[in-house]
């Protein structure tokens, strides 16, 4: 041992490998980062506004006038949602499913 201090060397014992990490999956990164485009305005966001037809007063009306016609009136209404552009309003938007 002394010998190698004397060379000015160190002995360095091999160091174990590490076993091969495990290869993670690669994430499918999107096209876009954001989720929703606006074809009319180019406005590119994550969040839609939500617009139904019909109004909530005559949904409650409805509730309390008679409950199935009240969730026949939701249902009905939840259906015909539509997504609108939150700048310009626009229906026409292109949905990236991810
Ligand atoms: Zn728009």
């Amino acid at each position: 041992m002394a010998y190698w201090l004397v060379l000015g060397r160190t002995y360095d014992p091999p160091t174990p490998t590490p076993p091969p990490a495990p290869s993670a999956k690669p994430v499918p990164t999107p096209m876009r980062p954001l989720r929703y485009e606006c074809q009319r305005c180019g406005h590119q966001s994550n969040t839609v506004r939500e617009e139904k037809p019909g109004n909530l007063f005559m949904e409650i009306c409805t509730w309390i006038a008679n409950p199935f016609v009240g969730g026949l009136y939701s249902v009905t209404r939840e259906a015909g949602k539509k997504a609108l552009c939150v700048n310009c309003g626009s229906e026409h938007m292109t949905e990236e499913v991810w």
